[in-house]
């Protein structure tokens, strides 16, 4: 089991903290008081049952965020998350979180990306059986406007410290409420700026938004489910070998899917989708790597063949260079 989960393309950091660390760190900023139970804390960072509404998953981030905004906190908890990865086996992750969300303290786009960077390289010394790569995501808040020059910062930020840590841009968020094409003008820059990038789409919204995400350039879609309800859409994405960064417990969670059983994955990847199995949200969810494989295999009808194919898929998607690449499939 440990020998299958080794790879994750989509893991956010906010949703992924180490709980100690985080505890620690509310208790020291005043996020929280000395009242305040592991286990009250515990609660409040985790989603409260298997059927939560979308507000309940959402408050989840509040103590993350409330928690991450200075360079010292931001480090630390990208520390004892790879810190955890690597303790889990994974050789290679992707980690993602939004620049914008850490700056109520007054940094500034670059010296949250700073911070996060020092806590990886930190942790890949002294962990160097795990490589990571940063993923800086912009937000949807509902409307594109509201923080476009707040998102535009972010791909300018991200270009600026690519092949030093960062390996690409996102777009994360609340899909679904305004036109995924009103985010056109962050595409159009990163392009520009030679700045890889995959996007949130699918998971929430329609698939005409996994198309509108791949007319807008991008190299991977962030979840992509309901890209399987629309046979061209589908078609689309096996043709152009989109990869899929699917993270089933969440998309069911987020009742963006029914069940284990009838998650769009598997009518997607049997058609010959290039699909991947990833987290998400390890803390928020209450999942690992290997929690996400374990559903595959019991519940999704996957073998370790298949899951096998997915890992392949993952690395061959990762944003590495070729020669990293063949590094990483020696060792799967
Ligand atoms: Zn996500």
């Amino acid at each position: 089991m440990n020998n299958l989960g080794k790879v994750e393309l989509h893991l956010h950091l906010d949703g992924s903290l180490d709980l100690k660390t985080a505890y620690h760190l509310a208790m020291e900023r005043n996020v929280i008081d000395e009242s305040w139970t592991m286990e009250q804390f515990t609660e409040k960072m985790t989603v409260p049952s298997d059927n939560p509404s979308l507000e309940e998953c959402l408050k989840c981030f509040d103590f993350p965020i409330a928690i991450m905004q200075d360079k010292e906190a931001l480090s630390e908890c990208t520390y004892t998350l790879i810190r955890n990865l690597n303790d889990l086996g994974l050789i290679y992750a992707e980690i993602r979180f939004a620049p914008q969300v850490h700056m109520q303290k007054g940094l500034t786009q670059d010296e949250v990306i700073e911070a996060v960077l020092d806590g990886k390289n930190r942790a890949e010394k002294d962990f160097p059986n795990i490589k990571t790569g940063i993923i800086c995501c912009c937000m949807t808040y509902g409307n594109a406007k509201i923080n476009e020059e707040a998102n535009l910062e972010t791909i300018r930020a991200a270009r600026r410290w690519l092949g030093k840590g960062v390996v690409a841009a996102d777009l994360a968020g609340a899909e679904g409420l305004c036109p995924m094409l009103d985010f056109k003008p962050l595409f159009d820059l990163a392009k520009e700026l030679e700045l890889p990038y995959t996007i949130h789409a699918g998971e929430a919204g329609p698939a005409s938004f996994v198309k509108d995400a791949m007319d807008m350039g991008a190299w991977r879609i962030g979840h992509g489910g309901h890209s399987a309800d629309d046979p061209e859409v589908m078609k689309e994405v096996i043709e152009k070998k989109m990869t899929l960064e699917v993270c089933p417990t969440s998309n069911i969670q987020c009742h963006c899917q029914p069940s284990y059983e009838e998650h769009a994955i598997i009518k997607l990847y049997r058609a010959g989708a290039r699909v991947t199995i990833n987290s998400d949200n390890m803390t928020l969810s209450r999942v690992t790597t290997h929690t996400e494989i374990d559903k595959a295999l019991t519940r999704m009808g996957f073998t370790e063949a298949d899951i096998r194919k997915m890992t392949e898929y993952a690395i061959e998607a990762a944003f590495l260079s070729d020669e990293e690449k063949a590094e990483l499939m020696k060792k799967i």
